[in-house]
């Protein structure tokens, strides 16, 4: 009787995450229009896709025939994910779509930005702790090109001890649409052949096929701005922010965003030698979880993420002992700001939405981020411009080159651009971004997937 209340309950729990990723019947999407998209969150929803997809195709199945899975995008997202299926289930069979020349193509090769799985969900506790700790394709902080070299690895040993006849790579896509009313999906592109690690590009292939489930794992896509200089200006890509200038002269930059995006260049800019990993014990010292189990309580429960405004909350709510504590991180960051810069940073939002400093702080970007600002603000470390950005281009004489613009992507026209009948999943993919589900918790029982030790 125990275990089949149990059963029960997971068959629902499997059952609520499908109906959250379903775009369809039998097509989901992985993220892209949720909250919360670190690479960490991302693996997350990995993870917890492929086990109610097992959970619940493995009870309804009747033949002994394999149930056929595309993941369009082979991104760490999507690589977790197909690892995760073909670890679960040898009844899956998985067809994956990468539109670029390899798997994970955004953040291989990025030197320049630091990835570490838990700290957005600062001040949570654990936020600090360096391994992600997922059972499928795990990695611990790093330089994003380290990370992304880690999971591939991981990959290939999946693939390696799973995949075997049971997936097909197909990179370089010049043409891919999928059909929501028959799940198909026709592509132009070319045959992916793996060698470990590495896959190999063969002849170009052509086709359009039937699956049973069809999932997009294609993120968020390339932020606004980005697609004209050829993803040049991406978040991603390797740049020279965080160097001294080489020249005596100080620089201008101006910074235009307000997300974590511009945040983190807007500290890279203004704070020497920044690093998110190590900043917040540079700053609070061993007082540091002092200060988070205060910080805490004035969140509520989403910590990295809280609704609650942070200028709030520091000017207004902190006891004396955190005040004391955030003067002597002011202190100690004050001893940090760069001498060879000048930033602006020029926050107006869409349409000039934010009107005083204060919006700033809503739940724009991560509380970490949101207390970095606050503390640069209470520094003067930047100039604000809540203006026009071609106005304050020209007050402060940027130059081209030192405009950094971090305005996110228009990630919904993009996942309905996939579609050859977007009409079917218009109105769907609306609400998936106005209620942002897919909450990136772990629904997967504990030892849910396999580990694996082997070297492809
Ligand atoms: C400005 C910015 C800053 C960020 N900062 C951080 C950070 O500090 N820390 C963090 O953890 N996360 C950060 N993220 C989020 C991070 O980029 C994603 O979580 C991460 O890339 C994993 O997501 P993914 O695999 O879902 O998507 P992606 O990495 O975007 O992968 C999607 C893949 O799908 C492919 N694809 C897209 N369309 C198609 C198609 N039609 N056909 C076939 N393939 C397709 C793409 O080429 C890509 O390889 C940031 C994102 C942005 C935009």
């Amino acid at each position: 009787m125990a275990i089949n209340r149990h059963s029960l309950a997971t068959m629902v729990s499997a059952e609520n995450t499908l109906r959250d990723y379903r775009i369809v019947e039998g097509i989901y999407l992985l993220g892209s229009l949720s909250r919360g998209l670190t690479v960490f969150d991302q693996q997350v929803r990995a993870h917890n896709l492929a086990w109610a997809l097992w959970r619940v195709l493995e009870a309804e199945k009747q033949d002994a025939d394999p149930i056929r899975i595309a993941v369009v995008g082979g991104g760490i997202a999507g690589l977790t994910l197909t690892a995760c299926l073909l670890a679960r289930s040898s009844a899956f069979v998985v067809t994956q779509f990468e539109e670029r020349w390899d798997l994970c193509p955004l953040q291989q090769g990025s030197d320049t930005r630091w990835l570490h799985p838990h700290i957005y969900r600062w001040p949570k506790q654990g936020s600090r702790a360096p391994d992600a700790g997922l059972p499928v394709l795990n990695w611990t902080e790093g330089r994003a090109s380290d990370v992304s070299r880690e999971v591939l690895e991981g990959f290939g040993n999946y693939a390696h001890q799973y995949g075997e006849g049971r997936l097909a790579l197909y990179l370089g896509m010049n043409h891919l649409r999928i059909g929501a009313a028959d799940r198909t999906i026709e592509w132009m592109g070319r045959k992916g052949c793996r060698r470990g690690a590495y896959i190999q590009s063969g002849e170009p292939h052509g086709d359009r096929c039937g699956f049973d489930v069809v999932i997009l794992a294609t993120g968020f896509g390339l932020e606004k701005g980005a697609q004209e200089a050829e993803g040049s200006n991406s978040y991603w890509r390797n740049d020279r922010l965080g160097q001294p200038q080489l020249s005596g002269s100080r620089a201008t930059y101006l910074v235009s965003g307000f997300g974590d995006g511009a945040l983190v260049d807007l500290c890279r800019l203004t704070v020497e030698r920044f690093r998110q990993d190590t900043i917040l014990y540079e700053l609070f010292g061993h007082e540091l979880e002092i200060f988070e189990d205060e910080l805490r309580g004035h969140l509520g429960e989403d910590f990295g993420r809280s609704a609650q405004n942070v200028y709030d909350i520091m000017q207004c709510k902190l006891s004396p002992a955190s005040q004391e504590l955030m003067r002597a991180a002011r202190q100690n960051l004050l001893q940090r700001l760069r001498k060879d810069t000048i930033v602006i940073l020029h926050a107006s939002g869409r349409d000039g939405t934010n009107t005083s400093l204060r919006d700033l702080f809503d739940p724009h970007s991560s509380v970490l981020n949101r207390t970095l600002l606050y503390l640069l603000y209470q520094c003067g470390g930047f100039v604000l411009s809540l203006g026009e950005l071609d106005d304050a281009v020209r007050e402060y004489a940027v130059r081209d080159d030192k405009v950094v613009k971090r305005y996110g992507a228009d990630t919904l026209q993009a996942v309905k651009r996939l579609f050859s009948d977007p009409d079917i999943v218009s109105a769907r993919l609306d609400d998936m971004k106005a209620n942002a589900g897919q909450i990136a918790e772990r629904r997967w029982p504990l030892g849910a997937f396999p580990h694996i030790s082997t070297v492809a």
